[in-house]
């Protein structure tokens, strides 16, 4: 009995010191590591057309075919209108906030971005929101004083999170939106970490 008192206690701190099991508000860190990429899959999300996902002057779309690893992940906003300073984005459904990476750098915001490329897997600083058990949203490329929103904070559908930027491997600056899938949890603690599969956020009318 006493040593199986002693085994419970044990398994308690090494439990609360697992850094997997520690919550953090962000992931600060200028590492530029190496996610995964992720494969398509047309699952079922029950979201409306947002107002505004954000202001852009052109998109490039998803790309990849079921079954196979995406060619690009998500759809690109961009927006190279100098006259905009901050362009806010908004997010597509309601959810709470499980990761938010920040410390990414960038050289520019309408050039090539040449300072830590890989940044956050190369989505640079970026926020993911849970709006059911398995379904998530990316929002990628924030401005290095872009990311709003930190770890447990809930948000409502259309509401500014971030504003836009051009960190990690990005070309110009652009929001770089992804919808996924996981069915294990984001460690808020950790590196950047891929979905286990996405799918074109066109399926919901983005
Ligand atoms: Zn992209």
């Amino acid at each position: 009995m006493k040593n199986l008192k002693f085994l419970t206690l044990l398994a308690l701190i090494s439990c609360s010191t697992d850094p997997e099991d520690q919550f953090c508000k962000n992931y600060n860190s200028n590492e530029e590591e190496f996610a995964p990429i992720q494969i398509v899959e047309n699952f079922a999300f029950s979201v409306n057309f947002p107002e505004s996902i954000t202001v852009y002057t052109s998109r490039v779309e998803f790309d990849g075919v079921e079954g196979a690893e995406a060619q690009h992940e998500g759809i690109d906003y961009i927006n190279n209108d100098r006259d905009a300073t901050d362009v806010p984005i908004y997010t597509i459904g309601s959810g709470t906030v499980v990761y938010a990476r920040t410390g990414c750098v960038s050289s520019s915001q309408f050039a090539s971005n040449t300072l830590q490329r890989e940044c956050g897997a190369g989505w640079g600083n970026h926020l993911v929101i849970q709006h059911s058990r398995s379904v998530f949203s990316r929002y990628a490329h924030l401005r290095t004083d872009g990311v709003l929103k930190a770890v447990g904070e809930q948000v409502e559908k259309n509401e500014i999170i971030g504003i836009m930027g051009n960190s990690g491997r990005s070309d110009m600056r652009h929001l770089h939106l992804e919808i996924g899938k996981s069915v294990t949890p984001f460690r808020s603690c950790a590196s950047s970490q891929s979905f286990e599969s996405v799918t074109d956020p066109r399926r919901f009318g983005l």
